[in-house]
């Protein structure tokens, strides 16, 4: 693309985006609670930056445990006629959503890359993805209450599976759309009714989430409060959603450190926790590899998305045949990568979420200097300064004990890590506390499946990267969560399991007392 037509294209959408964002400007951005927008009780409102240069984007109401109680209720007021809706009209209501989700994907993508500075060519997909889950979800509906049924001869065993009552979901500022729409979606197709906390960093695309939603439930004759949307910080109404007696289950999204926060606080009411959480997931490139595939991956699944992605092969391990052609080739790909506005469709990376995102990552150079790896480029702030951009950073010769393989650092930002052999790859890949995913590059078949089999990750990608097709699971080990969603696995989660026994007659009881 020539710079003349990403810049028009630019002005175009910066033009369009000014448009839908107006509507969040003026009154602040409330909760919206039993159909209604509801601003804080607390009257309290904090402002959401703007990654592109910090300057405010909208006023949001900040949520405590009276907004929370609120929602709590309202959930569980609309729980009966939601749960009673037959799955064929469930069905229908899904589809409806997702068709609406269509109709304003382009101000979702644009208001989703303002909000947290993810480029425009991507957040276009996310938004269509978020619309995919409602379809998905919709057509599992009519059959999310099948369950085993055994019949024998004097009796027959059916499982029922019904939906566990309102659920709290709690989602991060990463893509948040099109997460959000992955834990909800398969919340409603089960029968629950939902309590959304959305993250503080990127709450806008949340509200336009519920109100769509809300929108198309009511226009089916159902009540309010099916869906509803407390906004604030994690600490007080992410942990009152959490605390909260009404709500049966949370679905969350965000770090490890807060699953076990959400984990205590859950501990009183007994909650029912779902855990998609942190990765630091390795691409490990064999020698026998299709070198430039595998590069091609590594690259798009750190940098693509910002490197603000879970799933992100934020660490490379090569083979030591071939480190040095595969480093060499990195680099020069790394030196080319396009920093620039999010909603120039040329731009590769955008500013990250907030400043003191930036921070943390710009924490890490140091480190590795100091740990003795080499920073073979990036490291430090991009374009003028003003917004949260940093460069793509490339760390090599790193040592798996080193700071920068151990954490999740969650920015464009790649270190790669020398192995000899495949037990060392092995060795490598699980020297982490997280567990989420694992790629492997190799011609070899049997060596893809034991590497597949012994590396300890939740979902392993073999010569493809970021495939996922919505009936298989896809979820953490160690401390990357807890549960899989996709598919039936959802179902699990926002279900509960109910067996019943039926005799065809009684004379088989055995008789006690006379
Ligand atoms: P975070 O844990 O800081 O925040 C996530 C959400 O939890 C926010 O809505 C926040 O307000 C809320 N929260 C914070 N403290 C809380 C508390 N005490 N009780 C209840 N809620 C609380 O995470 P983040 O920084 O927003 O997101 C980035 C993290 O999310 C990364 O670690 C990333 O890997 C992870 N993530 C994982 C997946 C996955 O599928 N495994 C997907 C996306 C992001």
């Amino acid at each position: 693309m020539s710079d003349k037509k990403s810049t028009s294209t630019l002005a175009a959408n910066l033009d369009k985006a000014a448009g839908y964002l107006a509507q969040f400007r003026g009154a602040p951005v409330a909760h919206f609670i039993a159909g209604e927008r509801s601003a804080a009780k607390s009257g309290k409102t904090f402002d959401t930056l703007s990654p592109v240069d910090n300057t405010p984007l909208a006023k949001v109401a900040v949520g405590d445990a009276a907004d929370i109680d609120a929602a709590a209720k309202a959930a569980t007021a609309a729980f009966p006629a939601w749960r009673a809706l037959p799955g064929p009209k469930r069905r229908t209501i899904l589809h409806a959503i997702a068709d609406a989700i269509e109709a304003r994907a382009e101000e979702i993508a644009l208001v989703e890359s303002m909000d947290t500075g993810q480029p425009i060519r991507y957040m276009a997909k996310a938004a269509l993805r978020g619309a995919e889950n409602y379809r998905f979800f919709a057509d599992r509906a009519p059959g999310a209450a099948d369950g085993l049924s055994l019949p024998d001869t004097d009796h027959i065993n059916y499982t029922l599976r019904q939906p566990i009552g309102p659920v709290g979901v709690i989602t991060p500022w990463n893509t948040p759309f099109m997460l959000s729409t992955w834990k909800i979606a398969p919340a409603l197709a089960a029968g629950c009714t939902v309590v959304h906390k959305p993250a503080e960093w990127s709450p806008l695309s949340a509200t336009l989430l519920t109100e769509i939603m809300d929108g198309v439930i009511r226009k089916h004759g159902l009540p309010a409060g099916v869906v509803n949307v407390v906004h604030g910080v994690g600490e007080t109404a992410g942990k009152a959603l959490t605390e909260h007696p009404l709500i049966k289950a949370v679905g969350f999204v965000g770090d490890s450190k807060t699953g076990s926060l959400i984990m205590a606080q859950g501990a009183p009411t007994l909650k029912r926790v779902h855990f998609e959480l942190g990765g630091k997931n390795p691409v490990i490139v064999f020698d026998d590899a299709d070198l430039d595939r595998a590069l091609d991956a590594a690259l798009f699944m750190i940098y693509s998305l910002n490197g603000e992605r879970c799933t992100s092969s934020s660490r490379a391990l090569g083979q030591r045949s071939i480190y040095d052609a595969f480093t060499a080739k990195l680099t020069e790909r790394v030196k080319k990568i396009k920093v620039g506005h999010p909603l120039d469709p040329a731009t590769e990376i955008g500013p990250l979420i907030h400043a003191t995102h930036v921070d943390k990552v710009l924490s890490f150079p140091a480190s590795a200097k100091k740990e003795g790896a080499k920073i073979a480029c990036g490291g430090g702030r991009a374009m003028d300064g003003t917004g949260n951009y940093v460069e793509p950073t490339l760390y090599l010769d790193a040592k798996q004990s080193m700071r920068i393989a151990q954490d999740e650092i969650f920015g464009p930002v790649l270190t790669v890590v020398p192995f000899d052999d495949e037990a060392d790859a092995v060795k490598v890949a699980n020297d982490v506390r997280y567990g989420l995913t694992g790629y492997i590059w190799t011609r070899d078949v049997g060596r893809a499946h034991r590497v597949a089999r012994d590396l300890e990750a939740g979902m392993i990608w073999v010569n493809s990267e970021n495939v996922r097709h919505l009936p298989t699971p896809f979820g953490g080990m160690k401390a990357s969560g807890i549960g899989r969603d996709g598919g039936d696995y959802s179902f699990d989660f926002y279900m509960e399991t109910k067996n019943v026994a039926v005799a065809y007659d009684t004379h088989n009881v055995p008789k006690i007392g006379g």
